[in-house]
């Protein structure tokens, strides 16, 4: 099977779950990498030493930023040319507008946020969770170039061997486009939690502790001072559930759920969080999940595999300072 990967970056900065795609796509025998950008030596020296076997660059000032159209007409041609069997992403933003323009071009398929993938003799056959994680589709895609967006975190990162390489090609970018980016302006918070290995979250409850004497939003202040504590000895990322975040008490990135970012660490934490099932589906997949809650009868209690009855306030530090302990720190 040819198998190309799209090494989704910004800035240089790849996105880990690039490498877990070059790692399933090794899994079907030798694979190219794709690196489009400006200046993307590095990306793709990186992509040699995570297991390309090739790797084709478009490295042109047209591709510095992601727009969809000029990447989407280079990775057609590109495919239009070499006809590849498969093309595996990492599911991001900016890839799942990729695919699409690109598996149109081709009178193709997008399988999206796929979790678990088979070589069924040449035809791809992808796992994906569909109705909110409740049932798990199995899907094949007829037509060829097979796109199939995989979900970060689903599948293990390569080992990196460094100094490895490859054979290099370049390939003609394809520039016309109809937006140009202006600038960028950092979000009010970057949180990067898709790829968090630990997420700590934060529910309703880090807004109540009557004893601080302080409003709701001034004691939630405290609570996630609290959760991005603990957050930090881990080494992991502060989330949220979404009524904190409409209470105004922490920006929508760190939402995990329904409406928010599906997470799928190894180890997350729920404090003050109830448990109600908009959330359960953004975090169902995590290795080990615990709770913190005062309520014995929360119902996040019934996913937990470890479970604290007790007030947040008391039992984080605790458990922040035997981190500490345990680690070294
Ligand atoms: C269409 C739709 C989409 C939605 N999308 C999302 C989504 O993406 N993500 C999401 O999270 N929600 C989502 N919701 C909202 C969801 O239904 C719940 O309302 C929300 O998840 C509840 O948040 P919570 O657990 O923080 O608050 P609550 O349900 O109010 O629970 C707070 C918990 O904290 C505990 N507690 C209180 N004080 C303490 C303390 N001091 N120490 C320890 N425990 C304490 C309580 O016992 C309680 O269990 C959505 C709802 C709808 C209708």
């Amino acid at each position: 099977m040819k198998t190309w990967v799209y090494i989704d970056h910004f800035n240089g900065e790849v996105v880990p779950a690039s490498w877990e795609a070059l790692g399933v796509g090794k899994s079907f025998g030798p694979v190219s990498a794709l690196v489009f950008g400006k200046g993307v030596d590095a990306v793709a020296q990186a992509a040699f030493e995570f297991g390309a076997d090739e790797v084709i660059v478009a490295d042109d000032a047209a591709l510095a930023d992601f727009r969809a159209e000029a990447f989407a007409a280079t990775l057609t041609a590109l495919a239009a040319a070499s006809a590849p069997d498969l093309i595996l992403l990492p599911t991001t933003t900016r890839t799942r507008e990729l695919s699409a323009m690109s598996a149109i071009d081709l009178n193709t398929g997008v399988l999206v946020d796929v979790t678990v993938l088979e070589d069924n003799g040449g035809q791809i056959l992808a796992t994906r969770p569909v109705y909110e994680g409740k049932l798990l589709e199995k899907t094949v895609c007829a037509a060829k170039p097979q796109f199939v967006t995989l979900r970060a975190r689903a599948f293990p990162k390569p080992a990196r061997e460094a100094g490895r390489s490859g054979a290099l090609s370049k390939a003609a970018a394809q520039t016309a486009a109809l937006t140009s980016v202006e600038g960028y302006t950092a979000s009010e918070s970057s949180v990067n939690l898709a790829d968090a290995s630990v997420v700590i979250a934060g529910g309703r409850g880090v807004s109540n502790n009557p004893s601080l004497g302080l409003d709701e939003k001034a004691t939630a202040e405290k609570g996630f001072q609290i959760v991005g504590e603990l957050a930090s000895v881990l080494g992991g990322a502060v989330g949220a559930t979404r009524a904190v975040v409409d209470a105004g008490f922490i920006p929508y990135a760190h939402q995990v759920g329904q409406t928010g970012k599906v997470v799928s660490p190894d180890l997350y934490i729920g404090v003050g969080v109830s448990g109600a099932i908009q959330h359960i589906v953004g975090m169902r997949t995590a290795k080990l999940i615990v709770a913190v809650n005062k309520d014995a009868e929360a119902p996040i209690f019934k996913v937990a595999r470890y479970g604290v009855v007790g007030d947040l306030f008391q039992v984080l530090p605790a458990l922040t300072e035997a981190f500490k302990k345990k680690l070294g720190k």
